[in-house]
């Protein structure tokens, strides 16, 4: 099956459009004058404000905006710029020197072109709201920054590189920190005891570090570490970056005080201290078969006759930030393959399904 002329050239429209994370305003206009064109209302939010980027999300109400979310994010990790999209046999991808694009304008095309093929065919929509985020790759700051109306009570993300008619369904959760370790700098031959050194006041809490898989549910890693200035110098500052991953919030949580005991003690010990600036780069979530997004998934898989399968993932989207927001939603398989590498691709095939998709919930189920 070949994807409809008109979604493929929609799809090679948005792909042409260069954004990277918080430089989306050109995909923003895109969208705004495309729904515009269609006779729907939308608005343009002040997710800019957290993101710094120069464009707030796109929220197009449907209809009075109804009570589920159809979302997919506007941003792409690396330029699009120059892209050179080849259109093979069963495939779209780029001659290899530039990304695609296809995530997330993969999902984007798919929303878009379903509302399009919704009113040409005069079908009758469900009142929903659209939303297309900003700074998902770097931050998750547009679904983060979203406010969403009180009568939405759940959502679906078009984002995953999952074939269609699979989605995530759960997510660990990742713990971002950062470790600023003080000690005393002191010339390290002429009087090395006035000093205390940074880097081994580290070592006392990297000794109880649990690096790697801590459990089945867990992981931590430490990435980044700096200090010192000079071989000749106690070095008086070190920092260190890592994170925690966890299924639940409380073991996490409980995972970071740990390490932060750690290194505190380590450093105070020796006559220095340690401080830690840590936040939830994304929250776990998990949607069970009893929940909205999962039961309409059900139908909707039924109705492409696709096979279903809801899958965790280790990596977060916009679907945690609205379940941290309390509104459930999964992240569904729109299949942007390779995704961030220049290999990057979309089968036709999925390209369609991903549309119908869209559709689907838009119109009936
Ligand atoms: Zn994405």
């Amino acid at each position: 099956m070949k994807a409809d002329t008109s979604l493929v050239d929609l799809f090679l429209s948005l792909i042409k459009i260069d954004a990277v994370s918080g430089s989306e305003k050109p995909v923003a206009d895109f969208i705004c004058d495309y729904v515009r064109n269609l006779g729907f209302e939308a608005h343009v939010d002040d997710a800019h404000v957290l993101s710094g980027g120069n464009t707030g999300n796109v929220v197009v109400p449907v209809l009075g905006g109804g009570d589920f979310l159809l979302m997919a994010h506007m941003d792409t990790p690396r330029s699009t710029k120059g892209v050179n999209p080849l259109l093979l046999e069963d495939r779209i991808t780029s001659d290899h020197t530039t990304i695609l694009g296809v995530d997330d304008r993969g999902g984007i095309s798919s929303i878009l072109w379903a509302l399009r093929y919704a009113v040409e065919h005069s079908m009758p929509l469900k009142p929903c709201t659209l939303l297309f985020t900003v700074c998902e790759e770097t931050s998750l700051a547009g679904s983060c920054a979203f406010r969403p109306s009180p009568q939405i009570t759940h959502g679906f993300v078009f984002d995953s590189h999952l074939s269609p008619g699979c989605f995530v369904s759960e997510t660990c959760g990742a713990i971002a920190f950062k470790f600023g370790i003080k000690g005393k700098s002191s010339h390290a031959g002429v009087a090395p005891e006035k000093g205390i050194n940074a880097i081994q006041l580290a070592t006392e809490g990297l000794r109880h570090f649990p690096f790697g898989r801590i459990s089945a549910s867990a992981t931590a890693n430490i990435g980044i570490i700096n200090g010192g200035t000079a071989t000749n110098v106690v070095p008086d500052v070190v920092e260190l970056e890592g994170e925690i991953r966890s299924d639940t919030q409380d073991e996490g949580e409980e995972l970071m005080r740990r390490v932060i005991t750690d290194f505190e003690k380590g450093a105070v010990e020796k006559g220095g201290s340690a401080e830690c600036a840590w936040h939830w780069d994304f929250k776990p979530y998990r949607v069970s078969a009893g929940q909205e997004p999962y039961k309409r998934m059900v139908k909707l898989c039924g109705a492409l006759n696709l096979k279903m399968e809801g899958v965790k993932s280790m990596g977060g989207s916009d679907a945690n930030n609205m379940n941290a927001k309390g509104i459930p939603t999964i992240n569904l398989g729109v299949g942007a393959e390779n995704p961030h590498s220049t290999d990057e691709f979309i089968l036709y095939e999925d390209l369609q399904t991903a549309a119908w998709m869209a559709l689907k919930l838009m119109t009936e189920i």
